[in-house]
């Protein structure tokens, strides 16, 4: 951190700010530039609030130079991190696609779209079994009878499952099934929540706050990490913004600025990020080209008469389709992709 005393701030005010910063233990690096005298702060400053010294007397600015999250960051791991779950990799040259309805709504229909799914080569069953929804009156999900189908139908197809727990009560439960934890966007900030994921041994999958900045995402997973648990994955699903021709925006930005800062894998979500079907498929090669470790994909072959997101589940042929061009920005971008060509 930084602090940058006013122009000829009085001394007393300045050794209030360095008795301050000596009393928490810090060193002072002190430099005057043309017209104020700048305070570097030395030591960890990861507990400080900038606020608290902005407010100071004789405090014109104060700002961090470094980021108040550790283990997450590309500074204190600089390779990317694998996650390997089975024989399935996720994360530095391996593009995951995980793909599948957004509710398992019965065997049948998950038996349908999985197979489907596997004989196209995809590998990580996506399926909600607790839904978060927006409205009380909305389908809520099979529950525990939900990941029974999902596991049963994963373990036909030699596939494994990512799904959704809504809190710390469900963790337990889900991890008996599951083979990934998907934290859903509005639970990023259920701080009680994630941090009894950080204790958990399933890998997580962390998707960003509906209004939450880079930072704030970090700073999520990096309870996690700071919990032991060390398998997070990072998905971007869209924030939301003024605009509402789409039911979010995704932001494909937020994909190279996290592989910038952190060495966790990020995958991108662009039915969510979109909410419209014929959207996703443009954003989904965005998202790859921007160096996306992976897609999550909503795929289901009636949506018209799916019980949630059908206006943005893809048809089974589109996905095919989409894989086909995945495949080859995957090569421009150094990516390996193991899905069979279509023939
Ligand atoms: C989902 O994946 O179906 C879901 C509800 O996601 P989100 O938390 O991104 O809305
Ligand atoms: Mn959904």
């Amino acid at each position: 951190m930084v602090i940058i005393m006013e122009k000829n701030a009085q001394s007393d005010h300045i050794e209030h700010v360095e008795e301050r910063l000596h009393d928490q233990g810090f060193k002072i690096h002190k430099s005057v530039g043309m017209e104020h005298l700048l305070l570097g702060v030395i030591g960890d400053t990861t507990k400080l609030d900038v606020r608290d010294w902005k407010v100071l007397p004789g405090v014109v600015d104060a700002y961090r130079i470094s980021a108040p999250y550790k283990l997450v960051s590309r500074e204190f791991k600089k390779h990317d991190t694998v996650i390997s779950i089975k024989d399935v990799q996720i994360g530095a040259e391996n593009l995951a696609i995980m793909a599948g309805p957004c509710s398992v709504e019965s065997r049948e229909q998950l038996e349908t779209i999985a197979s489907r799914l596997a004989g196209r080569g995809v590998r990580i069953l996506r399926g909600g079994a607790f839904k978060p929804r927006t409205s009380p009156y909305s389908f809520q999900g099979m529950g525990e009878k939900g990941l029974q189908i999902l596991r049963e139908t994963a373990d036909k197809y030699n596939m494994i499952i990512i799904t959704e727990a809504m809190d710390k009560d469900q963790i337990e439960l889900i991890s008996q099934y599951a083979d990934i934890l998907q934290v859903g966007a509005r639970n990023m900030q259920n701080f009680s929540f994630i941090k009894a994921l950080g204790k958990a041994r399933i890998p997580i999958f962390l998707k960003r706050g509906i209004a939450a900045t880079i930072q704030e995402w970090l700073m999520s997973a990096e309870y996690i990490l700071s919990g032991g648990n060390q398998n997070v994955m990072l998905c971007e699903r869209g924030i939301r913004t003024f605009e509402n021709y789409t039911r979010n925006t995704l932001d494909i930005s937020a994909i190279p600025i996290a592989k910038k800062l952190s060495h966790l894998p990020i995958i991108a979500d662009p039915s969510h990020g979109t909410g419209i079907r014929d959207k996703v498929i443009p954003m989904a090669r965005a998202a790859v080209a921007a160096g996306a470790d992976g897609l999550m994909i909503e795929v289901h072959h009636d949506p018209e008469n799916a019980m949630s997101d059908g206006a943005q589940s893809l048809f089974p042929e589109q996905f095919d389709d989409l894989m086909d061009q995945i495949r080859i920005i995957a090569q421009v971008v150094g990516k390996t992709i193991e899905l069979p060509e279509t023939v």
